[in-house]
Parts: C-alpha cells; structure tokens; sequence
C-alpha cells in the first residue's frame, strides 16, 4: 500500500505538492507541510513537449518520499501507456493521476500528414485499473458555465469512477462553490472517491501569464485581475499566500481529502504560505469564508464566473431527426440478426484480404460516413455509442466524454464548438444521456486505424 492510500484510509487531510520536472533547480520535498502530511507530484509536459517524463524525473529525488506521477495522454497511444504501467511498477511508483492533458504543444491535426493521437484519461484508468497495484487519480474540471458543459464533464466523471479511480482532482479555480457542487454531487450518487482541490498562490503575475496563454480550462475574470492589480499596487503582495492559506483550510473544514498545491516548491513561498495556515487555522469555515470574500472585495462568487450570455442552447429538429435516421439505420444493418449474418457471409471472404479491394473499401466506408459525421477511417467506430457523433471530429478524438478545456462550450482549439456539449444537448432531447454516463469506450489502438471499421465490426467475434 502506497503512504498515500494509507492517508486516504486513514482520512487525513495531505497537500501534495507539484514539481515540473523542467526546472532547473532541484528543490528540496517535503513530506510535511503546515502539520499536514506532504507528498510530491511531478507534472508531464506542462513547460513543453519534450520535459523529462515524470517517471525519469522521480529517480533524482528521495525513494522514502512518496510520489504521485501525473501522465497526460496527449500524443500517446494505449499500447505505450501499458508500457509505462510496466516500467512504473517496476520503479516502485504506485501513484497517478491520469489525465488526457491540454492540446500537445506540437499538435499536428492531419492535414499536412499524421494527426496527433490523444490517449483518454478513461482508457488510461480502464488499463491502469485492469494491471493493478496502482493508487489511480483523475483529473475534473468543475468551473463550468453553462449548462452543457457542466453536464458533459458531470457525465465523463460518471466513466472516470465506473472505469476505477480511487481519487480526483480538480482543475486549478477559485469558485469554492463549484467545488461544493461536485462535492454534493459525490455524495448524491455514494461515490467514495477522495476528493482534492488544486490550489495555487495567484500572483498577478501569474494571473497574467495564464490569460495571455489562454490556459485551458482555467477561470480567470477580469474582476480578479483587477483586484490583483490593486493589491500589487498597494504593495500588499502577502495576500495571495493568505488567501491561498484560506483556501486550503475551506477545504480541510469542507472534509477535502486534500489539495494539489501548485507553484509554490520553493522553500521561501512554502515558508509564507505555512505561516498563513498556523496564523488562520484556529478559524471556523464561516470566518474563512468571510475573510476569503473580504479578500476578494466581494462577498458573493460572482467575481470567480465569467459572463454568460447563454446558459442553454436548444437542440435542433434537423439534429434530433438525423440521430433517429442513423439509429434505426445502425440497428438494421449492424445490430440485427440478418444484419449480422450478411455482413459476416460478406466481409469474411478472402478477398477482403487483397490490398486493392481493402483499398476500395475503406474509401467507400469513408466517402459514405465523412460527409455525414466527419468519418476520419478509424477503424473501430464508436458511432452508436457516442449518439451518432463522430470523437474523430473533436481536435483530440475523445469518445469518452470532453477534456477539461473548453470555455462556454467553446473547444479548446477555439475553430468549433465542444462536440461533446452538442452530444449533452442532443442525449438529453433524445433522452439518452445514460448512454454518456455508462458506455466505457474502448481505445482505438494505433494498427487499427486505416482499417475498415464495418470488416473489423462483422468479424470482431472470430478473433
Ligand atoms: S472538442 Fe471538446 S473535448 Fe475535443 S478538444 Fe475540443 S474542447 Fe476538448
């Protein structure tokens, strides 16, 4: 058992504190931090593409600590993320947090060769939990703000636990109501995975910083800036390791697992910070609450959401006809016992085996299918479950449910919308939406893309 199940079982409160493994410097961990107990985590390719991988960067620093390795699927396929299942075992790590990560840096999107590949974090736990032996984390992002996004990461959340996660994190935010929400909704539905927030001392700098990288997934409002800035001005730059202090006893008082404690491995900012903790921890939630609004000059939590113009959107009646048509469709020739029994007389010929008549059945496949749902010949289609809308037409292929970076339903990629707020929409005018809550959805493995998904679908069972 890792010592972070251990604090898990034995329900104390721990702050895990991130390293990248691009810094320069190596700074000393701590195994203790405020009085609670301390662990580290080393980020995968937050800096850049190419930073030491996590489980490399794990050998420079104490076996006695205890690690948690974060792996981002971005540009990574399932055959080498079990690979590094292995190699983790063997190094004696038990600890991850699996996410799908924010767009590769490098992202290549197929139109001048290959396409970059995303790994999903529920393939990545549905593999993890399947090897066994691991403490396994995910990522989820709660400061949603309209009413399809909230539901679509709500519904992937479902598959993340069903899949086997035994803790989540939270994006990086400050709207502690949101994170009262998932809290609530953990409990409406028994879930007892452990829960952490990820915290963040926020300079204005940094504030600065994360809006000008347009960093996926995180809520900065222009209220907040400006408060920072007046504060900078003021030359009260202590605030942001007192609200930070704030911020992790709200959570410890909320009955948090923990927090992910980001930027602050140095040992001056780790110092400042502690010293907010012991100065405020005889503090009641409502006074740190209060004292956490004070802060902020403002006392509801508006100053944390970004404005919505449009909370819901309506689903059209070309959409829902069009998911009707390709249901019955889907059922009669794929599903149904003549269906069946055709297609496998058919694509069990050898001839399917000669390169030019695969050739010519992968074109037709894709000349039938793109124009309708954006087909991109991945070989595995997933089409029924995903309400007839194709994951190759998300910039990352997610078929599982969206990654964590979309802005009021916007993709992250800022060219479309978030295909998985469309799906959200659409499941629940077509009251389906448990089919996005429960359908695990396997990878696609790299050999099979390029093959034709209707032979592989007709045949699966001789294999
Ligand atoms: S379509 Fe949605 S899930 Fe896909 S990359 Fe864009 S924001 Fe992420």
């Amino acid at each position: 058992m890792s010592q972070l199940s251990n604090i898990f079982a034995e329900n104390q409160f721990c702050v895990l504190v991130e390293y990248l493994t691009s810094l320069k410097e190596l700074f000393p961990v701590v195994t203790e931090f405020a009085g609670f107990p301390a662990l580290m985590t080393l980020a995968d390719r937050v800096h850049s593409d190419d930073d030491v991988a996590p489980l490399v960067a794990a050998q420079q620093f104490p076996a006695e600590v205890d690690k948690v390795l974060h792996y981002a699927g971005k540009g990574r396929d399932i055959a080498e993320f079990k690979q590094f299942l292995q190699q983790a075992q063997t190094a004696g790590q038990h600890n991850l947090l699996l996410l799908t990560g924010d767009k590769l840096k490098h992202h290549e999107s197929g139109e001048h060769g290959a396409r970059t590949r995303y790994l999903e974090s529920v393939n990545a736990v549905m593999a993890a939990k399947q090897h066994g032996g691991f403490c396994i984390g995910v990522a989820f992002n709660p400061f949603k703000y309209t009413e399809a996004e909230i539901d679509a990461q709500y519904l992937k959340l479902h598959k993340k636990v069903k899949a086997g996660a035994d803790f989540i994190i939270t994006q990086l935010g400050y709207d502690i109501a949101a994170l009262k929400q998932l809290q609530r909704f953990l409990k409406r539905h028994s879930y007892a995975q452990k829960l952490l927030a990820c915290v963040m001392p926020l300079t204005l700098a940094r504030a600065n910083f994360m809006l000008k990288q347009q960093v996926a997934g995180i809520v900065i409002t222009p209220r907040m800036v400006e408060v920072l800035e007046q504060e900078k001005s003021l030359g009260l730059t202590e605030r942001v390791y007192e609200r930070c202090a704030l911020q992790i006893l709200i959570y410890q008082h909320l009955g948090f697992a923990g927090v992910h404690l980001s930027a602050c491995h140095k040992p001056e900012e780790q110092q400042l910070l502690q010293s907010y903790i012991e100065r405020y921890r005889h503090l009641d939630l409502a006074d740190c609450e209060q004292m956490w609004h004070d802060l902020w000059e403002d006392q509801s939590d508006e100053v944390f959401r970004p404005n919505v113009n449009t909370y819901s959107k309506k689903v059209s009646l070309g959409q829902i006809v069009k998911y009707q048509q390709l249901h019955l469709m889907h059922d009669a020739v794929f599903n149904s016992k003549l269906g069946l029994g055709l297609g496998h007389m058919i694509f069990n010929q050898g001839f399917w085996n000669k390169k030019p008549a695969a050739k010519a059945l992968l074109k037709t496949e894709l000349l039938s299918k793109h124009s309708v749902v954006g087909c991109d010949n991945c070989g595995q289609c997933r089409l029924a479950d995903t309400l007839y809308i194709c994951p190759e037409t998300c910039p990352k292929g997610l078929a599982n449910g969206p990654c964590g970076g979309t802005t009021l339903d916007r993709c992250e990629f800022g060219d479309r919308e978030c295909i998985h707020s469309v799906k959200v929409r659409l499941a629940k005018a077509v009251e389906q939406t448990d089919v996005l809550k429960d359908q695990l959805i396997d990878a696609v493995p790299i050999e099979v893309r390029g093959s034709s998904s209707w032979r592989n679908w007709y045949l699966k069972d001789d294999h």
